[in-house]
C-alpha cells in the first residue's frame, strides 16, 4: 500500500449560502499524479487553501501523513503555488531564491539543481523582471521544490501561458513526478489533466463527482447514430436491447448511447433479423470533453 500523504474526510467551506466546497472526502496516495479538475469556480482553490492553513473549514477534517504530522509539521515537507509567483522585481532569480531558503528555513544547496530542473540556470543572473510570464512560473515551482517537497501542489499553473510556455511546464510536471514528488495539481482543463495526472478527483459545485484513475474517464462504450424511414418501429425496437442504455432524438436520427460493448455489426443483424432497415448507422465514441461536460452538468 502507498503511503497516504493526506486525507480529507468531509471537508467542507461555505460562505453564507454558498457550498463553496461540500463534505469532500479524497485521499492523497504517495507517488500520484493527481488532477483535481473543475470548471471555475467549482471549489478547486478553496480546497487547497483549506489543506495550505490559510483557509478556515466550516467543518469536516483533514489529516496529514495519518495523523503523525500537524498542518504546521506537514507544510514543511511540501511545496506549493496557488497564486501568481509574487518575488522581487529588481532581484536576480538566484537572489530570489536564496531569500526563499532564508524564508523557509531551508539549505541554499538545492538551488542549482532546482534552477537547472525548470531550465533557469543559465538566466540565475537575471533580474525576475525581465522574465517572461512562463519562465515567472518556472521560478515559482523551482521555489515550491527548494525544500525537496514530498508533495507538491499545483493551483492552475499553466493560466495565461502561450504554448510553448504550458508545454515547458507540463514537461517540468513529468519531470518533478519522475523524480519521485507526488502532485496534486488543480486545472479545469481536462485535456492538461488528461495529459499530465495519473489520478482525477472531478469537482462540480464544491462536490466530488469521481475520483479514479484518469483512463477510467475515458471508458465508455460509445454510441450509435442511426436513422430510418420509420424512426418510430426502430425506437421501439431499440428499447428491448439490453446493451442500450439511452436513446436520444436529434434532428430526425437517434443517438443511442451503449453501456455493454456492441459492434455496428451485431446491431444491424438484430435490425435486420426484425426487418428493420437503417438509412444511416455510424458508431462513436464521444470525445473527452464530451464525457467530461456530461460528468459535470445536470
Ligand atoms: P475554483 O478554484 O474551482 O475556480 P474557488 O474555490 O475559487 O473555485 O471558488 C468556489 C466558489 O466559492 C465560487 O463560487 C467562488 O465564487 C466562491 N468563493 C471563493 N472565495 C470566496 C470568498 N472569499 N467569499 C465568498 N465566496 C467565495
Ligand atoms: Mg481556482
Amino acid at each position: 500500500m502507498e503511503k497516504t500523504l493526506l486525507q480529507l474526510d468531509q471537508l467542507s467551506k461555505h460562505y453564507g449560502k454558498l457550498k463553496a466546497v461540500d463534505q469532500l472526502s479524497i485521499s492523497i496516495k504517495k507517488g500520484n499524479i493527481y488532477g483535481l479538475l473543475g470548471p471555475n469556480g467549482s471549489g478547486k482553490s478553496t480546497t487547497l487553501g483549506m489543506i495550505l492553513n490559510v483557509i478556515n473549514p466550516t467543518s469536516g477534517s483533514f489529516q496529514w501523513y495519518e495523523g503523525t504530522h500537524t498542518t504546521h509539521q506537514a507544510l514543511k515537507k511540501i511545496g506549493a503555488i496557488i497564486e501568481r509567483p509574487n518575488f522581487y522585481p529588481y532581484m536576480t532569480a538566484l537572489q530570489n531564491l536564496t531569500l526563499i531558503c532564508k524564508i523557509k528555513q531551508c539549505s541554499t544547496e538545492n538551488i542549482q539543481e532546482k534552477l537547472e530542473l525548470v531550465g533557469l540556470w543559465d538566466r540565475r543572473h537575471s533580474k525576475f523582471k525581465t522574465y517572461s510570464l512562463g519562465m515567472k512560473q518556472r521560478l515559482a515551482i523551482a521555489a515550491a521544490l527548494v525544500n525537496n517537497p514530498e508533495l507538491l501542489i499545483l493551483d492552475e499553473p499553466t493560466n495565461g501561458l502561450d504554448p510553448e510556455g504550458i508545454h515547458q511546464i507540463r514537461k517540468l510536471i513529468f519531470k518533478i513526478a519522475e523524480g519521485g514528488t507526488t502532485i496534486l495539481l488543480a486545472s479545469h482543463l481536462l485535456d492538461e489533466v488528461e495529459k499530465v495526472c495519473n489520478q482525477v478527483i472531478v469537482l462540480k459545485n464544491g462536490v466530488k463527482f469521481y475520483q479514479g484513475p484518469v483512463d477510467a474517464i475515458s471508458q465508455t462504450f460509445g454510441f450509435f447514430e442511426l436513422s430510418s424511414k420509420n424512426l418510430l418501429k426502430l425506437k421501439a425496437f431499440l428499447k428491448d436491447i439490453p446493451q442500450i442504455q439511452s436513446i436520444r432524438e436529434e434532428k430526425g436520427s437517434l443517438i443511442v448511447s451503449l453501456n455493454a460493448e456492441m459492434e455496428a455489426e451485431e446491431l444491424s443483424l438484430k435490425l435486420a433479423a426484425a426487418n428493420i432497415f437503417v438509412t444511416h448507422m455510424v458508431k462513436k465514441m464521444p470525445s473527452l470533453e464530451d464525457q467530461f461536460l456530461t460528468l459535470t452538468q445536470s
